[in-house]
C-alpha cells in the first residue's frame, strides 16, 4: 500500500531514500533546513551528483509524489512515517555529533503537541548512522514530552554507496530493521517490499543490534582497506607486488575481492567517523575494539606515506614546484569531498610553497568551498599537465585509467607520476619511459 512518508534532512541519503520512496507510489514530504537546497529541489535540480537520481527526482515530482519543505510542521502533520536521514557528524574526541537527531526528535514532539496530535500514531525512523542506545535516547525525548504516546521509534540503518546510491537505494542487498514492535516490522516489510521483489532480506532484529550492525559493517569493510594499506608498506619493504597479492587473495571466496584495493586511505563521509565512533562508544563502555583502533591509525597513516614519496623525490624542497593533481572526490563517481585525501595532498603542498592545479570531473565545486583560490582549477585533466613538475592522482576515476601518456610526458617539465590508486601498468609505463611511484609496487625511477 501507498504511505504518507516525511523524510527530514535531504543530503545523500535523505534525498536518495525520498525520491525512491516516491518512486514506488508513496506520497513523500521531504524537510530541510537550507532554504536555497530546498528551492533547487522543487525545481528538480539535484544539490548532489548521484548517478540516475535527478532523473527520477524530476519524474516524482511531476507526478505530484515529491514535494520539498523548509516545515518541518508539513511532514509531522501530514506523515505517519518519519524517516530521520539526518548529519551525524564526529565530536572532537570522535563521537557521534547526536544533536540534529535530538533536536528534530524534540521538534516533532512538540509540533505534535501544539496542533493536539499528540496520542497520533507514528512512527520515527532513525537512517542517520548513530551510536548504540540512541533509539532508546529518542525514545526518552518522546516519552518526556508526550507520556502515553503511541509513538514508536525505529532504526532502519542505510547502507547506500555514494556514486551508486540511487541503485542500492532501489535494489538494496539487505535491509535492517531494528524494533520489538511487530506492527512496526510489518510495516516496514511491506514499505521495503517493492525493492526486494528478488529475494533480498529485510532483517528484523532488536533496535540496538541495529545499531551496531551498521557501524560494524562499515568498520569492518574500513579494516580491510587498511589491511591491505598497511600490508602494502610492507611489499615495498620486501619487494613484492600487492596487485599480484591482491588477486591471489581475494579471489578466495572466504576472503573475497572487493575493498582488497590499496590505496592512499579510505576517506568520505562515513568510514572516518564510522570507525571513530565505534572506537569511541567501545571505550565509553569499556570494552575498547582494538582492530578497528588500528585500522583508523593505519588509514591516519596511508596519505602521509604517499605524500612523504612526493616529498622525498624532490628532496623536501616543493617551493615554487607545481603539480599537477587529478581527482579531488574521496573516491570515483561522486562530488562528495569530505575527509578526501586528496584534500591532505594539497595542504602538505601549499604547506611547502607548492602550486597546485587540479581536475576532478565532479567535484570542483566542493573543492572551490574549501580552497577558493589557493589552488587553480583546470577545465580537463590534459589543462592540468602545461609546465607541471609532477602528476599526482588521488582518485580513480575512469577516464585517468587511459590518459594520452605522450602529452603528458611532453607538457609536463619532468615525466614523473605519483599514482596513489595503482591505476598504470607497470612494464609499461616503464616503456613509456615515466619515473613512476605507487603503492605497494616496485618504483620505477
Ligand atoms: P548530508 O550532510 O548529505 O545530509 C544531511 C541533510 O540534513 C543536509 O541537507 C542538512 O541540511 C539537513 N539537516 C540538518 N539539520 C536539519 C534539520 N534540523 N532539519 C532538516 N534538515 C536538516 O548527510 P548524509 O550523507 O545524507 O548522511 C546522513 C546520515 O546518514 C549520517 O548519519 C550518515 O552517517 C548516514 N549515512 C550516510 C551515507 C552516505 O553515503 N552519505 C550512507 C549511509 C549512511
Amino acid at each position: 500500500m501507498a504511505y504518507n512518508i516525511g523524510v527530514i534532512g535531504t543530503g545523500y541519503v535523505g534525498l536518495v531514500s525520498g525520491t525512491c520512496f516516491a518512486a514506488t507510489g508513496n506520497q513523500v514530504t521531504c524537510v530541510d533546513i537550507v532554504e536555497e537546497k530546498v528551492k533547487k529541489l522543487r525545481q528538480g535540480i539535484s544539490p548532489i551528483f548521484e548517478p540516475g537520481l535527478e532523473r527520477l527526482l524530476k519524474r516524482n515530482i511531476d507526478e505530484g509524489r515529491l514535494k520539498f519543505t523548509t516545515e518541518l510542521k508539513d511532514a509531522v502533520l501530514n506523515c505517519s512515517i518519519i524517516f530521520l536521514c539526518l548529519p551525524t557528524p564526529p565530536n572532537e574526541d570522535g563521537s557521534a555529533d547526536l544533536q540534529h537527531v535530538m533536536h528534530v526528535a524534540s521538534d516533532i514532539a512538540d509540533i505534535m503537541n501544539e496542533e493536539n496530535i499528540a496520542q497520533e500514531t507514528k512512527i520515527v525512523i532513525n537512517k542517520s548512522t548513530v551510536p548504540v542506545g540512541t533509539g532508546d535516547k529518542v525514545e526518552e525525548i518522546f516519552t518526556e514530552k508526550i507520556p502515553n504516546n503511541n509513538v514508536n521509534v525505529v532504526s532502519n540503518p542505510e547502507f547506500l554507496r555514494e556514486g551508486f546510491a540511487v541503485e542500492d537505494a532501489l535494489k538494496p542487498e539487505r535491509i535492517v530493521v531494528g524494533t520489538d514492535s511487530e506492527e512496526a516490522g510489518g510495516l516496514m516489510k511491506d514499505l521495503y517490499a517493492p525493492f526486494v521483489r528478488s529475494g533480498n532480506p529485510v532483517i528484523i532484529m532488536d533496535r540496538k543490534s541495529a545499531e551496531v550492525t551498521k557501524y560494524a559493517a562499515n568498520s569492518f569493510l574500513a579494516t580491510k582497506i587498511s589491511f591491505m594499506n598497511d600490508l602494502s608498506r610492507y611489499c615495498e619493504e620486501v619487494g613484492a607486488d600487492i596487485e599480484s597479492i591482491r588477486i591471489g587473495m581475494g579471489t578466495d571466496s572466504r576472503i573475497g575481492k572487493r575493498f582488497l584495493f590499496p590505496g592512499i586511505g579510505y576517506g568520505g563521509s562515513c568510514f572516518p567517523k564510522d570507525v571513530r565512533a565505534l572506537m569511541y562508544s567501545s571505550e565509553e563502555f569499556g570494552m575498547p575494539l582494538t582492530i578497528i583502533k588500528q585500522a583508523h591509525t593505519v588509514n591516519l597513516e596511508q596519505a602521509k606515506f604517499f605524500i612523504n614519496k612526493v616529498v622525498n623525490r624532490f628532496e623536501d624542497n616543493l617551493e615554487g614546484k607545481k603539480f599537477a593533481l587529478w581527482g579531488l572526490a574521496f573516491k570515483p563517481n561522486t562530488d562528495d569531498t569530505r575527509e578526501a585525501p586528496a584534500f591532505q595532498i594539497i595542504d602538505t603542498l601549499l604547506e611547502k610553497g607548492a602550486a597546485v592545479i587540479a581536475y576532478d570531473p565532479e567535484a570542483m565545486e566542493n573543492t572551490k568551498l574549501k580552497y577558493g583560490d589557493k589552488i587553480t582549477f583546470a577545465k580537463s585533466q590534459n589543462e592540468c599537465l602545461p609546465g607541471a613538475d609532477a602528476l599526482i592522482i588521488a582518485t580513480e576515476w575512469n577516464i585517468f585509467r587511459n590518459p594520452e601518456f605522450d602529452k603528458i610526458k611532453t607538457e609536463m617539465n619532468n615525466p614523473i607520476i605519483f599514482d596513489g590508486r595503482n591505476l598504470y601498468n607497470l612494464e609499461e609505463i616503464e616503456k613509456r619511459g615515466f619515473e613512476y611511484y605507487c603503492i605497494g609496487r616496485r618504483s620505477i625511477k
